[in-house]
């Protein structure tokens, strides 16, 4: 088998794989000889488990496999390392306390077939935390059992069928914004209802008008972004809920976005049913990355008889699970939910406080608008009015220099920097979505604004170093068609 070669590029060394390295007979440990009597592995484990050999499987020092996953980290981009203003994603630093938090042992030891009377801490805490989601989004109930943002929204639907059922009404249409996220219009397809979209007026948001032009009782329900995808707050939403409610459909929000709405606004104070909230966004489990995550979904009392099972109940000073809910539209997860994500948010609220929920969302809110307030000169800015955790800007006055939303932001990965969302919301042509986070310090935007000053000048002086870049990377500008059509998946070896 050919080596892989380590090109010697300064400290951004190459990295072959594994199968690639190492020699002959080399071993991860040296341990002295047995003084023990053997175990003969034949007699003790079923023969078909066993394995003769495997051919070309690796064989490394333990130095070696140290050095490669350590270099493989190393080429990681994560919020640890710098700014991440990744739109509509916040990517926001998560205090390790909560991390701490969550590998106590009792935590970290407790089992899910362990009895009810075992783990009452640990229904208790998920008790608790229902309530605080509660006091902050305005509901009556929640489940915390979706595993992410989408999960909730497609458990929102099936619980809107589920009372539209058991009303005798069977409903076609959902309405969704065209400032959605992507997630609401997929959801409501998969919930097999068809999707009717709003258009968003010229301030960026739904008007009333809109809505109860297409609203009539083949509609289940409208799910609404809000803050919508453009970063604005929906301002018109209760007067929206009272329009869709007066013809008996739902109002679904995605309050997936909630580090803008904390301690500030109340969705269930609006008129809305159901929102579902990501923990891994919002609530202290770091978002990306592929780990869980946690979607919980708020809903009103109304709706609470379809939550699915099992739901915690409080008797006396006990907890315990209640699985005798004959509306219920059944399980969505194994066990409770992706514990860990919950514990987190837990430990978060307890941390923060109420003063401190507010805050953060304040925070949010201002970086936003120190970042769109200091480049709006810079870049085009199609909807010039205070914005909520995010703002989006477009390519429109670096164009006549032919350099585009994807050269700018590969250029910032030059820089150093995360690029943000582009070419999303689909409704702004060539968009550049930042986010930049309650957990940014002035200096940090500051040096990011600098840098997009900086990278606008480029444009125009010296556009080729735009559409080059990234040039200061180990991987370069890939054929991204290329990559999505035909992806290398596999690894063959080199013979
Ligand atoms: C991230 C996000 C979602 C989807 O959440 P997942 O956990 O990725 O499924 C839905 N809506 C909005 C507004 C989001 O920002």
């Amino acid at each position: 088998m050919m080596k892989g070669k380590m090109k010697d590029n300064g400290l951004l060394q190459d990295e072959p794989l594994l199968f690639e390295q190492g020699g002959k007979g080399r071993k991860g440990y040296s341990l002295p000889a047995w003084d023990v009597e053997k175990e003969d592995p034949p007699k003790t484990i079923p023969s078909h488990l066993l394995r003769e050999g495997l051919e070309g499987f690796p064989q490394l020092s333990e130095v070696e496999v140290v050095r490669h996953f350590t270099r493989l980290s190393q080429w990681n981009y994560g919020v640890d390392s710098g700014f991440y203003p990744l739109g509509s994603c916040t990517m926001k630093y998560n205090p390790k306390v909560n991390e701490e938090v969550v590998k106590l042992k009792g935590f970290t030891q407790a089992h899910p077939y362990q009895p009810e009377d075992l783990v009452q801490g640990i229904l208790q805490l998920m008790y608790e935390l229902e309530r605080f989601l509660c006091e902050i989004t305005g509901m009556d109930r929640v489940t915390l059992q979706p595993a992410a943002g989408a999960h909730g929204e497609l458990t929102g639907m099936m619980m809107i069928r589920a009372a539209l059922h058991l009303r005798g009404e069977k409903r076609k249409k959902v309405l969704v914004p065209d400032t959605a996220h992507g997630t609401n219009c997929s959801t409501s397809t998969i919930a097999s209802y068809q999707m009717v979209e709003i258009k968003s007026n010229d301030q960026g948001i739904i008007s009333p008008d809109q809505v109860a032009k297409v609203m009539d009782h083949e509609v289940a329900a409208i799910m609404v972004t809000n803050p919508n995808t453009l970063g604005l707050f929906e301002e018109h939403l209760g007067e929206i809920a009272e329009i869709v409610h007066r013809k008996g459909g739902f109002v679904y929000c995605d309050g997936a976005n909630l580090n803008a709405l904390m301690g500030i606004v109340r969705l269930g104070d609006l008129g809305v049913d159901m929102v579902h909230l990501n923990l891994h966004k919002t609530f202290a489990t770091p978002h990306g990355g592929g780990g869980p995550g946690a979607g919980p979904l708020a809903v009103k009392k109304e709706l609470a008889p379809f939550l699915p099972i099992p739901v915690i109940e409080k008797e006396g000073n006990g907890y315990r699970f209640n699985f005798d809910r004959p509306n219920s539209i059944g399980r969505i997860k194994a066990f409770y939910g992706n514990f860990g994500v919950i514990l987190k948010a837990y430990a978060y609220i307890l941390s923060m406080g109420a003063e401190g929920l507010k805050r953060a969302s304040e925070m949010a809110v201002l970086n936003a608008n120190y970042l769109m307030k200091r480049l709006k000169n810079t870049y085009y800015l199609p909807y010039d009015r205070p914005c909520m955790h995010e703002c989006v800007f477009t390519d429109r006055y670096q164009e006549k220099h032919h350099v585009s939303t994807l050269d700018i932001a590969k250029r910032l990965i030059d820089y150093g920097f995360h690029p943000p969302t582009i070419y999303f919301p689909l409704v702004v042509k060539g968009a550049l979505m930042m986010e930049p986070t309650e957990t940014e310090s002035k200096e940090g935007l500051d040096r990011f604004i600098e840098t997009m000053i900086t990278i606008a000048r480029e444009a125009k002086e010296n556009p080729d170093l735009l559409r080059q870049a990234p040039s200061k990377v180990k991987v370069r500008r890939l054929d991204e068609v290329l990559a999505a059509r035909k992806p290398k998946l596999r690894w063959t070896p080199k013979t």
